[in-house]
């Protein structure tokens, strides 16, 4: 594929209308580029912010020819767009990141070979076809563990942590969606994660280490910069780096890793796309993620992601939505309020991130 450069006031076409859509949406039209976007709803979270809205679902070839007729380039705002499409798209329209990495990250399985493939390592793993399998996946794994569908989860969702092994026949009775694979339980210091950015002509870009906090398989805080010494920080940001030239990353790679006691990073999960982690870079770098994505696929020089205010992250679930907004009269110039625009709060549903910004890490929490 022969890269280009997408210049304002040309027009982005983005499959899928979430939250991540309309944060690129907003920084790209800052940046003086119009916007598309395909969703089945007509009021989406980036629809509220785009300048025109192709509605129709996912599966719809139809409906994304249609926003690629409107596009000078494509991009996806989450990986579970289907790869036959983005596939069938990116033979008639520019769409730089490609689809090798979204069917990587689409998998478990695929996304483990391939941090390994790149000499980096992960918690060690088995394929689990079905429930018959999981008796000899944990004779192999050991306990604790955890079973994760291979395809479709997000959030912690089908997921199920075992302890002991009278659970499994429990477990095995509740498997209907397979296959499945089974981790080694990581006995993990902190949960980290890193984005890294790769434009067309090879320039790469790792934002600083920052270290999340989850609730119940959900990000609930991120703090930028993660507090780990500089060998950690600069040891994440390689890793990164080699993950990116590795899959040929064109746009952004957000890595998800564990750090253990003795300083050993475990790749844990990959996502080619900005990611909720990434949100603090809002306030707390010279290039937010969004800008950053928007230059990586767009073939501008990629921004510089220096960290310049310790900022942290708290994720707005449907839940802490009225709290919040309570507590608004009280927020300071300190207490950047981002919401999505979704119309229903419902619980756990992400309807926008609180990012305090301070001197220091411990003034933000
Ligand atoms: P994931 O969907 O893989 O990101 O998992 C959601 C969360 O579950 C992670 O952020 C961790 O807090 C926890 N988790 C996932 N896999 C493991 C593991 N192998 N060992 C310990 N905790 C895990």
């Amino acid at each position: 594929m022969n890269s280009k450069t997408v210049e304002p006031p040309q027009t982005i076409g983005i499959l899928g209308g979430g939250q991540l859509g309309r944060m690129i949406a907003l920084k790209a039209r800052e940046m003086g580029y119009r916007i598309a976007v395909l969703d089945p709803t007509s009021d989406s979270p980036c629809g509220q912010v785009a300048d025109c809205q192709v509605v129709g679902a996912f599966d719809d070839l139809e409906a994304a020819v249609e926003l690629a007729a409107l596009s000078d380039v494509l991009t996806y705002e989450f990986e579970n767009i289907s790869a036959e499409l983005t596939e069938t798209l990116s033979r008639s329209h520019y769409l730089p990141q490609g689809t090798e990495l979204l069917r990587i990250t689409q998998n478990r399985l695929r996304e483990k070979e391939t941090a390994q493939a790149a000499g980096l390592q992960t918690a060690p793993f088995q394929f689990v076809r079905n429930g018959s399998d999981l008796e000899d996946a944990l004779d192999a794994i050991g306990l604790p563990a955890v079973l994760k569908t291979i395809s479709g989860g997000y959030d912690g969702k089908g997921q199920y942590f075992i302890e002991k092994r009278s659970e499994s026949a429990d477990i095995r009775k509740q498997l209907t969606a397979g296959p499945y694979l089974l981790e080694g339980y990581v006995p993990f210091l902190k949960e980290l994660s890193v984005i890294v950015a790769r434009s067309a002509a090879g320039e790469i870009r790792s934002f600083p280490v920052v270290e999340n906090i989850h609730r119940e398989g959900i990000l609930a805080i991120t703090l930028a910069p993660a507090r780990v010494n500089a060998r950690v920080q600069h040891a994440a940001k390689t890793l990164a780096a080699i993950l990116a030239d590795h899959v040929d990353l064109v746009g952004l790679l957000a890595v998800e890793l564990f750090l253990l006691e003795d300083g050993t990073l475990l790749v844990n999960e990959m996502a080619p796309r900005p990611h909720n982690s990434g949100h603090c870079t809002m306030q707390a770098c010279s290039t937010s993620q969004f800008e950053q994505h928007v230059r990586a696929i767009c073939g501008l020089p990629l921004g510089d992601p220096f960290i310049h205010t310790p900022t942290v992250m708290y994720n707005v679930l449907g839940e802490h939505l009225d709290t919040v907004l309570r507590c608004l009269p009280h927020f300071d110039g300190c207490c950047k309020l981002h919401l999505y625009g979704k119309a229903e709060a419902k619980p756990k549903r992400k309807m926008g991130h609180l990012n305090i910004i301070g001197d220091s890490l411990k003034t933000c929490m």
